[in-house]
């Protein structure tokens, strides 16, 4: 099958008056309709730079980005930030609208698309409420429906639990990863942990440390329909653990060697 997004030896590096920083050295990854794909790589390797190439706001310097013909222009991705960047002034509903409002398609069958996620994913009742009085996990589930409701094809989830406490995390990871199934998406979730990727995702794509290339990509092999923790609780959970910090760890140079530090 043709894949929804094909990257081909794609490079990047930002200019400024410094000189350049290679960001990112000869990528070529698929994506297929439907799949979850986490990426990881250390601290400051480029991973926000390629979501940024995926969805267009940055252009490769060699190489390209290839979506599916049919799934259109990137008008086609969607992005979840660390930071849920809802408005304290507009309720939840006019939040989630937001971006609706905005590119002209709220109508009636957009907000029932919309009405139904609230109510299926227990905001419903929350949905005159501002931003303040909801948990973080909430929401964060609240800023994945408003992404959501602009119907996007592909979804760029850029560390997007990395500000909630350990416990919410785990059960925002299993709403959002819940969500995400039942909305048939395909996602790309860009983070340095490592046990959040692998409770989540079909394959991880490890990059190394910058300019990021790809040093391995790693397909998880669980039972099917295993929410992320009753993935946590498998046997094969830590032994895929290990192997990509080994992964992570074997081939960097001693903090010493590293010209960022
Ligand atoms: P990650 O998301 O993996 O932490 P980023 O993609 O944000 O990494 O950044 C990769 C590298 O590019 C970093 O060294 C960062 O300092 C550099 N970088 C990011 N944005 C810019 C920019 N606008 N101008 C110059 N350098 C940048
Ligand atoms: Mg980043």
């Amino acid at each position: 099958m043709k894949p929804l997004l094909e990257l081909v030896n794609v490079c990047y590096a930002y200019h400024n008056k410094n000189g350049e920083t290679p960001a990112l050295s000869d990528i070529s990854f698929q994506v297929q309709r439907g799949e979850f794909i986490a990426v990881v790589g250390p601290s400051g390797c480029g991973k926000s730079t390629l979501l940024s190439l995926i969805s267009g706001l940055l252009v490769p310097e060699s190489g390209s980005i290839l979506f599916a013909q049919e799934s259109g222009d990137r008008g086609k991705t969607g992005y979840m930030l660390q930071k849920d960047h809802l408005f304290e002034w507009r309720t939840i509903y006019r939040n989630v609208l937001l971006g609706l409002e905005i590119q002209h398609r709220l109508n009636e069958e957009t907000r029932a698309r919309v009405d139904k996620m609230l109510l299926d994913y227990g905001l419903y009742r929350f949905r005159n409420a501002r931003p303040s009085e909801l948990s973080g996990g909430m929401r964060q589930r609240a800023a994945l429906i408003r992404t959501l409701a602009l119907g996007p094809e592909l979804l760029l989830l850029d560390e997007p639990f990395s500000a909630l406490d350990f416990q919410t995390r785990l059960t925002v990871c299993d709403d959002v990863a819940q969500i995400l199934r039942r909305e048939k998406k395909t996602a790309l979730l860009v983070t340095h942990d490592l046990s959040e990727a692998v409770s989540m995702a079909d394959r991880i794509i490890v990059l190394s440390k910058r300019p990021a290339r790809i040093r391995s990509i790693l397909e998880l092999d669980f039972e099917t329909g295993l929410t992320p923790f009753a993935r946590r609780d498998t046997p094969e959970f830590k032994d895929y653990f290990n192997l990509l910090w080994k992964e992570l760890n074997e081939h960097e140079p001693d903090a010493a060697e590293r010209e960022d530090i």
